[in-house]
Formats: structure tokens, sequence, C-alpha cells
């Protein structure tokens, strides 16, 4: 039996390992259009501050990790076409140019996505970057230290905008953070926390929030981003603002939706007979919406190849992928937050009935003192009907990001607000209070007095 992998990033590698681990028969192959195998973005925030051994170790495997198991690695590989009438794909050497046909038994697709660049005027101007892959992180960390660069301009306020924001105001740049939106990380966490938020940004960098990008500025490289609220200088700009699912070769012959994400059946099957897909370039189920979302995060695309490889030869599998709630974390300098599941942007935007509710405390007994006694803070997104948990998050200065995996397991168990109000969780004054600190927002979602 024969499996052929497109990309080599998590949803590739999870594929392989859980394929070579599990099946004697299965002969895995694994195809990467990039040069190097395989870099893990999610690292390279670290990776710019100088916080990790060396650059080429920021990866999630190298090809021998994969080979030593029986697999088999091509980096520059592309595959550019699937032949579902005689179940080949067409191979293409980048290096040479040398096209070849493989079989496959099975065909697993992770191609991932790549960061969009702004369709204005003068986006093709120098020193205008993204923020995604091997190549441009080496671009970003000789930038950082690039004194000619002073001004940089991070357009997008989501995590990855954020991180970039951070790097570059902690290397002394001036950093304007731009978004189309009203206020940073506005489609994360609900407004309660992103106010405690913006002064955060406001100590290190400028905001520029509800900006309409309408071009740039610049002769050869980029010297400023102009904009509906005047022209921002820049010597560096960085676009994180969304991304496009690296599909179009397989247009006319995989499904695929309005805008380029690879259509999946409850069982991550595309509408090929033996072709699959994970990862980012699909629209994964959302626990809490019940919902097909896009939930971008290695996590999801690991998840989802765990589940495929366990029902891949299965003629119909006996269950669909139970889906994610989309659990993730950030520092924002030195606050730190976890959130799962559903904001009221997100259950806005699908129709989901909600409500929300904020909760503020310090983390142990009044009678420890302030320095050790940081705040911590709760949101809470549920149904207002029958009180589902459909959403959480927490901040504080203390690392308190453990509880966002607790409410997942909320999230995707279903549970209600009395659930979490009333769940036995530990009391130990060195860290906590006598109620937990979930305990006590949901009994404040319900009205319930402290
Ligand atoms: P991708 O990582 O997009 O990789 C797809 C691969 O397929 C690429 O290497 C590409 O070259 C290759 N490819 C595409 N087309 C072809 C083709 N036709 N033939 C051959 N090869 C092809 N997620 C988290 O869970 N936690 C984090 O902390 C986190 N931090 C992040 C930070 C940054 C800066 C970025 C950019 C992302 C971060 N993510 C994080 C998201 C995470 O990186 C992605 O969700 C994950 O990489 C998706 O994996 P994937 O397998 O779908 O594809």
């Amino acid at each position: 039996r024969k499996v052929i992998i497109v990309g080599a990033s998590h949803g590739g590698h999870e594929s392989a390992i859980e394929l070579l681990d599990k099946y004697d028969d299965v002969d895995v192959t694994i195809y990467e259009a990039g040069d190097f195998i395989s870099f893990m973005s999610c690292g390279m925030q670290l990776y710019l501050e100088g916080k990790v051994t060396a650059k080429d170790d920021v990866r999630n495997f190298a090809p021998e990790d994969v080979e030593a198991k029986g697999g088999h690695v091509y980096a520059n590989h592309e595959v550019t076409a699937i032949h579902p009438d005689d179940k080949t794909v067409t191979v293409k050497d980048v290096v040479s140019g040398k096209e070849s046909q493989v079989e496959y038994d099975k065909l697993i697709l992770s191609s991932g996505v790549t960061p969009k660049t702004l369709p204005v005027p003068n986006s093709d101007l120098k020193n205008i970057f993204l923020m995604r892959g091997r190549d441009w992180a080496t671009k970003l960390n000789a930038a950082k230290d690039d004194p000619a660069i002073k001004n940089v301009v991070v357009i997008g306020a989501g995590y990855i905008g954020i991180e970039a924001s951070e790097v570059f105001a902690k290397a002394g740049k001036h950093v304007t953070l731009m978004d189309m939106i009203d206020r940073p990380l506005g489609t994360y966490l609900n407004p309660e926390l992103t106010n405690i938020l913006e002064p955060v940004f406001k100590d290190h960098m400028d905001l520029k929030m509800n900006a309409k990008i309408t071009g740039f500025k610049g002769e050869d490289k980029v010297s400023g981003v102009e904009t509906d609220q005047g022209v921002v200088p820049a010597d560096l700009v960085i676009v994180s603002a969304g991304v496009t699912p690296n599909t179009a070769w397989l247009k006319g012959i995989v499904d695929l939706d309005q805008r380029g994400w690879i259509k999946t059946d409850p069982y991550l099957r595309t509408n090929v007979k033996d072709v699959y897909a994970i990862g980012d370039a699909i629209l994964p189920l959302s626990i809490p919406s019940g919902k097909p979302m896009p939930i971008a995060l290695a996590t999801t695309a690991r998840r989802e190849a765990q589940y495929l490889v366990n029902h891949l030869f299965e003629a119909k599998p006996d269950k669909a992928f139970k889906g994610v709630t989309g659990a993730s974390a950030l520092s924002v300098f030195d606050y730190h937050f976890a959130t799962a599941g559903l904001n009221q942007f997100s259950a806005k935007r699908n129709d989901v009935p909600y409500t929300t509710s904020f909760y503020e405390d310090s983390m142990r007994p009044a009678y420890i003192p302030e320095k050790d006694n940081p705040k911590v803070y709760v949101s809470l997104t549920f149904n207002p009907y029958n009180h589902q948990i459909l959403g959480g998050a927490v901040l504080s200065k203390y690392d308190i990001t453990a509880q966002g995996n607790v409410l997942a397991l909320a999230i995707s168990h279903k549970m209600t607000l009395e659930d979490l109000a009333e769940q036995d969780f530990f009391f130990q004054p060195g860290f906590d209070r006598q109620w937990s600190l979930l305990n006590l927002a949901a009994q404040h979602a319900l009205g319930l007095a402290k």
C-alpha cells in the first residue's frame, strides 16, 4: 500500500509518523516543494528573539527522522497535478525541472497556506515582508539587526502580527501596528481582555486601528504605508493580514470553496476517491459552533492527521473527525493569555447565539501581598439559553495559560456554566483561592455571589 503525502509541515509530518508507527506494510513518501524540511513557524518569534539553539534546529523533523522509520522524504519536489483515473500524481523536481508520474493508493494533501500580500499599489517594493517559513525568518532576522531599519509597520494585529511587533519593538525599532478592525487581537479575544492589553501595546508601539491600507510609498524600497488616516513612515513592512490556501494546482480536480479552501466531508475525504486533506488548507469542524471554520493551528493539523491515519484503510470510517476547539496561547510583553472555542466575534460571524461574561480577581487569597498575588482575568462566552460554554479565555501577568486547556476540555465536552461552577478543583493558597478561578468565573457568569 502506497501513501503519498503532499507538504512536509505539521500535517505531513504527523501523517507520516502515525502511518509508519501504525502499519508495517505501508510505503510512505512525503513530497515538499520547499528546500528545507521542515521549519516550524510556531518557533519563529523565539528564533528572532535569540531564544533557540540554532535556526535550523527550529523544525518539526529532519528527513532522517522519518527515513529511520522506513519513510521517504523529498525536498524541492512539488506535486503539480493529480490524475484520479490512473491514481498518479505529477511530481516536479524544482531544481532540475524534471517531472515524473508517481502512483498512489492513498493521497494526503497537507499543502497549507501562504500569507497574503495586499492588493494595493506598490506592494512589490523591497522590504515588504511576510512572516512564515524559514526564508522569511532569515530575512526578518537580518532586518531586526539592521540599523538602517528604524520604522517598522506591521499590518494585521492577529497572533502573527503581534509576534512580529513584539520582536521588532524589543529590538529597539519604532513599531506601528495596524489593523482594519478596531482593536488588536479583536478576532481572538473579547473586548474586556483587549482593553487590558491595549495600554500594554501602547507602551511599546503606536497602534493604528480601523485603518484602511491604500498603498505603499517608495522608489525601490518601501518608505511608507499609505492609509485613509495618512502616511506612516516605514523602512520595513510586515504583512500578516490573512492567508491564501496553496490549492490553485488542485482546481478542476479537487473541489474547493470560493476562497480556495479544500472541501472535505466529515471524514476528511475530498470529492476524489482516496484523496484526503488536512491542515491549514481545509476548514476543520469547530466543536462549539458545530460548523467548519478557519482554525489554522498546528494542533488542528496534527489531530486531523492522527484521525485520518487511524481510519485511512476503512471502507467507511466508523466515526467522523470530532473537531477542535482551536485552543491557543500567546504572550504580549508581560501578559500571557490562552483562549479556546468561540468569542463574541466568531460566535456572531457563525450565527451562534451567545452572551459573554467577564471576571476579574486576584489569583490567591487577599492576605497574600500584591507582589505575589497577580490579577487574573477570565472571559467566558456561552449560550444564553442552555448555558453551554462556547468559549473562554484567561489572562494574567502570571502564567495561568494551562487554565485555557481546562476551558478547552469543558468546551469539547459541551459542559455548561453550572458544570464549571461546581467542578471540583484543588485549593492551596500557594496557587489559588478557596474556589478555583474557573469555578469563580462560572459562578459569576451565573450571577451568583463570590
Ligand atoms: P503548512 O505549515 O502551511 O505547510 C505546508 C507545506 O506544504 C509547505 O512546506 C509547502 O511548501 C508545502 N507545499 C505546498 N504545496 C505543495 C505542493 N504542491 N507540493 C509539495 N509541497 C507543497 N500553530 C500552533 O498550533 N501554535 C503556534 O504557536 C503557532 N504559531 C505560529 C506562528 C507563525 C509565525 C505562523 C506562520 C504559524 C503559526 N502556527 C501555530 C500555525 C501553524 O504553523 C500551522 O497551522 C501549521 O503549520 C499548518 O500545517 P500544514 O501541514 O497545514 O501546512
